[in-house]
């Protein structure tokens, strides 16, 4: 019988350091026989690097020819990443990994075992702490799964790394979620499928530096509202709501006290903060549809995720 082939799935950004000690880690791990069940394929992706991650790819595929890469034009973010590799593996599993080691190739062992199963399609991991990152940022980060779960039906599992391994069931589905604006943790969630999770203590990459400011996490956090929840526009009908009803308390409260005690002429500041704190109101409602109306212009341009300067 034919062994299946399992396809690993790297978007790369400036890891010219890292790369060359993921493939090693890699192929060690083949060597002792742990990886025995499946033939490897490797499909690097260049996200508009700007050190040499390209000539790494270049180097790695003229030794090894199971190493093919797809290399951007320019930046286009990870999840774009990630769906190049996708669409590019031939594997029946894939497995999505970072190229910095965080995500320990010694699971791979166990992740395969319940795929060959054929219980799971899906084998997901967390890391169920955030040893060194600041602690504002993890903060921020619990809060915000919390927050995801409330308000989106993508299951998304706090902690959730992209390293997982799929069956071609899987990654059809999820290639078959054409949008622009991607969250892959919202788009694995929400494609479903039976899922195993693994659990992992957090490890520091090994070359390189993260490429995640505390800002481009939070932009990527309202990306990932925005694209799987509908909630904050339901807010903002309430809030209109909730201010109508007090206005209508305050007319008959006004309106009372005007017949019993006259008219007195005050209430100057008060007007200026019910101005205020309304016209905030309604500026904050005002952009969280425009949030969902510049996604709606994005998705309509139906641009490339992607666009391809060279491919091996
Ligand atoms: N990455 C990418 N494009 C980007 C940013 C990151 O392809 O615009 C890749 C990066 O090379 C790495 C993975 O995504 O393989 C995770 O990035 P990083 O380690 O910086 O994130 P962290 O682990 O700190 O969350
Ligand atoms: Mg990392």
């Amino acid at each position: 019988m034919d062994k299946k082939i399992l396809t690993i799935v790297v978007p790369c950004y400036n890891e010219q350091e890292s790369l060359p000690l993921f493939y090693q880690a890699i192929i060690d791990l083949e060597k002792e026989g742990k990886l025995n069940p499946v033939d490897l394929e490797f499909v690097f992706v260049d996200d508009g690097s700007r050190d040499n991650t390209l000539g790494v790819f270049r180097e790695l595929s003229a030794k090894d020819d199971r190493v093919h890469y797809v290399s951007f034009s320019r930046n286009f973010g990870k999840e774009a990443g990630i769906y190049a590799g996708l669409e590019k593996s031939k594997g029946d599993y894939v497995v999505i990994m970072d190229a910095d080691l965080q995500d320990p190739p010694a699971m791979l062992p166990e992740m395969l075992s319940y795929i060959e199963s054929g219980e799971y399609e899906c084998v997901a991991t967390r890391r169920v702490d955030r040893k060194g990152e600041p602690p504002i940022r993890s903060w921020f980060a619990r809060k915000f799964y919390r927050l995801m779960n409330k308000i989106s039906n993508a299951d998304i599992v706090d902690g959730a790394r992209d390293y997982q391994m799929m069956t071609r069931k899987v990654v059809d589905a999820i290639l078959s979620m054409k949008e622009y604006n991607r969250f892959s943790k919202g788009i694995f969630g929400w494609v479903g499928f039976k899922r195993k999770w693994l659990e992992f203590e957090n490890v520091e990459r090994v070359a390189g530096e993260t490429k995640w400011s505390f800002w481009k996490l939070f932009i990527y956090a309202i990306d990932g509202i925005v694209a799987f929840s509908t909630t904050p526009l339901i807010m903002a009908s309430i809030f209109g709501l909730i201010m109508c009803l007090v206005a209508f308390v305050f007319i008959i409260v006004i309106i009372v006290r005007t017949l019993i005690f006259g008219d007195p002429t005050s209430g100057w500041p008060s007007m200026v903060c019910i101005i205020l704190l309304v016209s905030g109101i309604q500026l904050l409602c005002m952009g969280i549809l425009g949030e969902y109306l510049a996604k709606a212009y994005l998705e309509t341009k139906n641009r490339p995720k992607y666009l391809v300067q060279e491919e091996r």
